[in-house]
């Protein structure tokens, strides 16, 4: 392999040679002459230009494979360099690589791609792919309505019947179980593109299951990296949304966007019909009425707050003092001069750890196994370097396609050295919990928080205050134990020893939001769908974003980014679906078990 400077102008001729032939290796039945311009260590991933699908696939081999099944001759087209040459590299892993954005068609859709070359002597041109992205833009029969398209008018509020009235008879095209974050990105997606669609919540308001949270909270990604689609936050607003900001920008984006909320409204399940390809779901209001509604497509977006995870412990029964599952405590939380026992150690435990001490009680934290903690600054940040780098300088859409043209499996190797760095950056940080008993790990495979965070949403912690009150000993640590049972006014530890309660808070987690599905739709649509979440043989989030194998059922979710960022293809998927450009289901089931890893086990804990 050879390198080059940086500014070597050689970079525009390597991108500029290496494309034509890129272009023209795809324009033939066989592909000759592709293998001469991929690294045998590449990683191609598609999200829906050549299959309907989110895919990755690694390696010469198996990227020659996907295409000769997939790709039809001539199936990308006018393929062309678009935007400046970048010098970058990937961490440790492609120290030196030459980027560039590219646009093509395909018969059905625009679409944008990312190259990173690197310069290797062994290739006719003299650089070889080592990532490519393709990822589907807009529909050509249906563009979005934006811009120069934009509306004359608001169809929403103009036309008669375009608003989903929750009633019976006024079906939508896709029904939204929860008005979180993930719910309204994707509800303002598909209204946009003028799909009918309601979003059912049973909370009172907007922004409600935040507003329930600690005043104190904010965010522990920046600003810059959170936006909504169509909608960026003010240029000025701080770093770290704090929680009231979250609130009202949740209430103003529904209201700003038009979306068509049933408030207090549970979703209680539904069953799907074949035969006319809808849904029939039951919904019961507040007022304790009961109706459903008949929508073609189904999307979860409950989060992860759908079912808390409480363990069953002998002698709960006789304690006098209060148990609360942590998804129940909140501002009005009384603990002044009270002893708090918080189990768990993950984020919502340490928050309400936290906020348990600041509000007077003395706090215990019940840690039973090793989890990662990184600061918030500057370790957390720096995964997400590329938003913060380019804030006010590119488009949240191209930054988003920089973001997912790393795989996941290539942000596990990377993972690999930058968490080392954080580890360094934070050794004052972790040997002072060390000290205290806090047990810590790195990930199964060194990997640390970032991974955990991709494959089980648990088992870290961002440090914003409470590892420091646990350094201090002001919140109080038993670890490497866990609860035998309780007794009256205390807690018995399954080391024998015992933990004087006024309070007893379950920070363990939800259940994963399989048991979700399958107390709403039944085991044999859960079934179906499969594990949601966690990283899939296939090397992709497994049943998020894309279709499932349910047919017209959806998830979505994670955090802000990634919710904004595919709920453009969960779009673009549910409008092919209902104009008809798909022949069938579009099946998001793993078909080959590319990239060779081992579907981890998961949990799943209160947040990221
Ligand atoms: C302290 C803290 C900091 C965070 N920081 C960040 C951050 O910096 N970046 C980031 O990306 N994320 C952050 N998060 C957000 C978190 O990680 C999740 O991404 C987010 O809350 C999930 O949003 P969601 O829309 O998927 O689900 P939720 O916000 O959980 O919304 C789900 C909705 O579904 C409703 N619902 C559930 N079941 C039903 C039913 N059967 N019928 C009707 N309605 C139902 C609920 O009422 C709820 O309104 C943070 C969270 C916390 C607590």
């Amino acid at each position: 392999m050879t390198t080059l400077p940086h500014s070597d102008p050689k970079c525009r001729d390597l991108l500029d040679g290496w494309f034509k032939q890129f272009r023209e290796a795809l324009g033939r039945d066989d592909f000759r002459g592709l293998d001469g311009l991929i690294a045998e260590d590449c990683y191609w991933r598609d999200l829906l230009t050549f299959g309907w699908k989110l895919q990755t696939h690694h390696g010469i081999g198996p990227i020659l494979s996907w295409l000769r099944g997939s790709y039809r001759k001539g199936a990308a087209q006018n393929l062309r360099l678009v935007g400046e040459i970048t010098n970058a590299g990937l961490g440790d892993v492609f120290s030196e690589t030459i980027e560039s954005f590219f646009d093509f068609e395909t018969s059905v859709a625009t679409a944008r791609g990312y190259l990173r070359l690197v310069p290797d002597s062994s290739s006719p041109v003299g650089a070889r792919a080592v990532t490519i992205l393709t990822a589907m833009r807009e529909l050509h029969d249906f563009p979005e309505p934006s811009k120069q398209r934009r509306p004359r008018v608001t169809a929403m509020v103009f036309d008669e019947g375009a608003k989903a009235a929750p009633q019976p008879g006024n079906d939508p095209d896709v029904l939204i179980i929860g008005a979180g974050q993930s719910g309204l990105m994707l509800a303002a997606r598909l209204s946009h593109n003028g799909i009918k669609t309601l979003l059912v919540d049973r909370n009172s308001r907007v922004g409600d299951l935040w507003r329930q949270r600690y005043r104190t909270l904010k965010l522990h990604n920046e600003t810059c990296m959170n936006h909504f689609p169509y909608l960026p936050f003010p240029e000025t607003w701080p770093v770290y949304l704090p929680r009231d900001k979250v609130v009202s920008w949740l209430e103003f984006y529904a209201e700003s966007m038009d979306l068509d909320i049933a408030h207090d409204t549970t979703c209680l399940g539904g069953r799907f019909d074949e035969a006319s390809g809808t849904w029939t779901i039951r919904l019961k209001p507040h007022d304790g009425s009961e109706y459903t509604l008949n929508p073609k497509h189904v999307v979860l977006a409950t989060g992860v707050s759908g079912f808390p995870d409480v363990p069953a412990i002998d002698g709960a029964d006789t304690f006098t003092g209060t148990i609360v599952h942590s998804s129940e405590v909140n501002d009005a939380f009384d603990v002044r001069d009270k002893t708090v026992v918080v189990v768990g150690a993950g984020t919502s435990a340490h928050d309400i750890a936290q906020m348990s001490h600041v509000n007077g009680g003395k706090v215990t934290m019940i840690q039973r196994s090793p989890i990662t903690v990184v600061s918030l600054e500057p370790s957390a940040a720096l995964p997400f370097g590329i938003y913060r780098n380019n804030d006010g300088i590119k488009h949240i859409d191209d930054l988003d396609l920089i973001y997912a043209s790393v795989p996941y499996d290539l942000v596990r190797r990377l993972q690999i050295g930058m968490s080392k760095t954080m580890m360094k950056l934070d050794e004052e940080l972790l040997s002072g919990l060390r000290k205290v008993g806090f047990l810590l790990d790195n990930g199964h495979d060194d990997t640390g928080w970032v991974m955990k965070l991709f494959r089980y949403q648990a088992g870290y912690y961002l440090n914003i205050g409470a590892s420091d009150l646990i350094v201090e000993e002001k919140i109080k640590l038993r670890s490497g134990v866990g609860i035998a049972r309780l007794d009256e006014s205390s807690v018995v530890l399954s080391d024998g020893s015992r933990l004087p309660a006024d309070i007893v808070v379950f920070a363990t987690g939800y259940q994963p939001l399989e048991k979700s599905v399958a107390r709403l739709f039944g085991e044999d649509v859960a079934a179906r769908v499969g594990p949601i979440y966690g990283i899939g043989n296939d090397g992709e989030l497994q049943n998020m974003y894309g279709a499932t194998g349910q047919p017209h059922f959806y998830v979505t979710g994670g955090g802000f980014a990634g919710a904004r960022s595919y709920s453009r293809y969960t779009t673009l998927l549910i409008k092919a679906q209902l104009e008809g450009l798909l022949s069938g289901q579009a099946s998001a089931k793993p078909d080959t078990d590319s990239m060779g890893a081992k579907t981890t086990p998961r949990r799943t804990a209160a947040h990221a």
